[in-house]
């Protein structure tokens, strides 16, 4: 399933293929298609052409929002980029192994938490609550499944949390004996959240439903 992922803010119009001018407004489409959440960015010309007033009559219509483009600021070199929350999710993200989904769901709570990334939308597909955050800055787009963790596994996944962020994934590969993963408490745990985001937040949660074929 590849309801797990990033979709980075286009840099063009996804319909007339026009570039974004920075600081110019544009519309996101959030649409549920075969079970993978796909966002559509369009100028707002194109936006007043194709859906304007009609978003949610769109198949598989998810979510609808406004942003303003900011052009990318040059790369910052690589050496002074530190390994952080978000890097790590944006990695953890990108490879893609379903064993890390549980940790990118904390990273994302911690984030949110920290207004480093904001919800944008939640529904229900299948029982499983999905959430979407936005990166404010750059307007990329985490889809992110709630792992539903019990009491008794949340705390596995702070320890995994708190070991990548002292340690990256790239970093060396520990498999710490039991007696050392029972010594070793990381001092960034405290900072992990135990519980559930916020959900005050949440507009009444928009039903994905599935695709017939
Ligand atoms: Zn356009």
């Amino acid at each position: 399933m590849n309801e797990w992922n990033i979709q980075s803010r286009a840099h063009a119009c996804q319909a007339c293929e026009k570039q974004f001018a920075d600081k110019q407004h544009y519309q996101t489409l959030l649409i549920d298609h075969k079970h993978e959440v796909q966002r559509r960015d369009l100028c707002e010309p194109c936006w007043k052409k194709e859906v304007e007033g009609h978003a949610a009559e769109t198949k598989g219509f998810i979510s609808q929002w406004q942003g303003v483009y900011e052009a990318p600021p040059p790369a910052p070199p690589e050496a002074i980029q530190k390994e952080n929350a978000e890097t790590l999710l944006r990695k953890l993200m990108e490879q893609s192994d379903p064993k890390y989904v549980a940790a990118s769901y904390i990273l994302a709570v911690m984030l949110e938490r920290k207004r480093l990334l904001k919800i944008k939308e939640q529904f229900k597909r299948d029982g499983q609550r999905v959430f979407v955050y936005e990166q404010p800055k750059t307007g990329d787009i985490f889809t992110i499944p709630d792992p539903d963790l019990q009491l008794n596994q949340l705390e596995e996944v702070q320890r995994v949390v708190a070991d990548l962020l002292e340690h990256g994934l790239g970093g060396p590969v520990v498999v710490p004996s039991a007696a050392e993963a029972v010594a070793e408490v990381p001092s960034g745990a405290a900072e992990i959240p135990s519980a559930a985001p916020a959900e005050e937040n949440a507009s009444e949660p928009a039903t994905a439903e599935p695709v017939a074929s």
